[in-house]
């Protein structure tokens, strides 16, 4: 099978989020499933260029079609670890991509409808003719619109669309204008509340509507959050849309990839340990230890890496630092916030706790430094407010280190409460608890150090448990190589 990736993010060139990780692992594991994966990206200044092989132009003289004109755009081309990828440049007053950040402008909307729609200029014009193209979050939402409205007129009627939602918060909101630049026109017709029109905001159309309205198929990245989208406010307004479709929705819980999150093999770890070789794992608390000036002793290590973000549950995180602190543990954590107020507010707890033997903050975003804390720490604490599928959670499993999550959206289908769970005690891997209060964390952390330090045997017996558990892309790839299947012969 042929498929086509349209995306905002890729990694390692182009990650912000778990998107980019997807978005890489995915075309990875179908094309070791023999098809054939091609991915195009913007092509963005602050990329990282080192990780390309072979980046050069491909196409020069792409035109694509824009306002009153066209935009001309030259499409490069270059191996990221080993998968195909498309770069698309253009060149007009706009610097779409020129900018130093991958998000955060104010013509956002528009940047990345000109992304949709080169995209599918560019394979018109290539005359390639995947058999499935699968686009991402609202940046790609206008791709099915533009392919079952403009292209499929041109040539491209074959071509099916998958659409995947990482996160329902944003959305891609527009005004009429957008229409017309974007060479979509009808205004009357797109704004219809069956089409674009949000469902809230009756002056605007909404990116991510479209990729639902117009899509094959589309999906979220975990089966909890894709039930959570239908019968929740998760979907932040989109739930009747979803409803409205719903028979071609559902979950796809993501993978992580085993050659990069792997204790056996992890190149950014001192010691090396497996499941039927717990013990080093120990060389590496003690190595972390000695990296954050932490105090030896008999304690366990809990961990938060992650985003600091309002969706992660930032009270809850500290709070979790604090008691853990007050109940004979030490608390690392690895974490970024593009929020000011967050960013300070941490800088400020940082340099209230400097001197503290049983707490670091790292306020930056290294992932060699994350390595060694899955590997280091014993517990790892996630109080998410909404998860639509977390990697956090899956990483700290394969590395023997027992979650403490939120039960929400794909935390709800990884981890198993070791004491309430509905499950076998050997399929039981972590601590869950349901409010995002105090109250609720206090009571899962609470019986988590307490069965650390009071039965050791069946703590160890608990990692084990997670380290037994497959979140590889295997699974995943056959998920979605069924879908695309699917919407092929329909
Ligand atoms: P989200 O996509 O919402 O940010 P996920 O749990 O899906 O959260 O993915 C987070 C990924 O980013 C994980 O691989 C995690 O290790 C990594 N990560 C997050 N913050 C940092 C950081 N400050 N340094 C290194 N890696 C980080």
């Amino acid at each position: 099978m042929f498929i086509v990736m349209i995306s905002s993010e890729c990694a390692p060139v182009a990650k912000v989020g778990g998107l980019a990780d997807v978005v890489f692992g995915l075309s990875r594991e179908l094309e070791i499933r023999g098809n054939s994966v091609e991915i195009i990206l913007p092509k963005y200044d602050c990329m990282r260029y080192d990780n390309i092989w072979g980046l050069h132009i491909t196409h020069n003289d792409l035109w694509v079609p824009w306002g009153n004109g066209a935009i001309h755009c030259s499409v490069w081309f270059g191996f990221v670890h080993g998968r195909k990828c498309f770069f698309i440049e253009p060149h007009s007053n706009e610097n779409f991509f020129n900018r130093g950040a991958f998000y955060g402008f104010h013509d956002e909307t528009m940047r990345f409808a000109f992304f949709s729609k080169a995209a599918l200029e560019f394979l018109l014009k290539t005359g390639k003719r995947p058999d499935v193209i699968h686009c991402h979050d609202w940046h790609t939402g206008l791709v099915p619109v533009m392919l079952a409205e403009i292209y499929k007129h041109q040539g491209m009627e074959n071509q099916r669309t998958c659409y995947t939602i990482h996160n329902f918060k944003h959305q891609g909101i527009a005004g009429a204008n957008l229409l017309t630049i974007s060479g979509l026109h009808r205004i009357d017709y797109y704004y219809s509340y069956d089409r674009l029109r949000d469902n809230f905001n009756h002056t605007a159309i909404n990116f991510m509507k479209g990729g639902i309205v117009y899509s094959n198929f589309f999906t979220t990245v975990s089966p909890h959050h894709a039930w959570e989208a239908q019968h929740s406010n998760q979907s932040h307004g989109l739930a009747h849309t979803i409803n409205t479709h719903g028979a071609k929705y559902g979950g796809v819980l993501n993978g992580i990839d085993y050659e990069v999150w792997n204790p056996e093999i992890d190149r950014f770890i001192p010691y090396h340990y497996s499941r039927d070789d717990i013990d080093p794992k120990y060389g590496n608390k003690e190595a972390l230890r000695d990296r954050f000036w932490l105090s030896k002793g008999y304690k366990p290590i809990i961990a938060y890496v992650g985003r600091l973000d309002q969706q992660k549950g930032v009270h809850l995180i500290r709070h979790a630092l604090f008691f853990a602190i007050w109940n004979n543990a030490q608390f690392v954590l690895l974490g970024t916030s593009p929020e000011r107020d967050t960013h300070n507010y941490f800088w400020h707890l940082k340099n209230h706790l400097n001197e503290s033997p049983d707490c670091h903050l790292e306020l930056s975003f290294n992932e060699e430094v994350s390595h060694l804390i899955y590997a280091g720490a014993d517990m790892i604490v996630m109080p998410s407010i909404f998860e639509p599928c977390g990697l956090t959670q899956m990483i700290a499993l394969k590395y023997g280190t027992v979650p403490i999550v939120r039960a929400v959206g794909g935390l709800m289908d990884t981890v198993f409460d070791r004491d309430y769970a509905h499950r076998a005690i050997e399929d039981r891997n972590g601590y869950v608890f349901e409010t995002a209060d105090y109250a609720g964390l206090e009571s899962a952390m609470h019986r988590a150090i307490g069965l650390w330090y009071a039965f050791p045997g069946e703590f160890r017996e608990l990692m084990r448990n997670g380290m037994r558990y497959d979140f590889s892309w295997n699974y995943p790839g056959q998920h979605y190589y069924n879908i695309y299947e699917y919407i092929r012969h329909k």
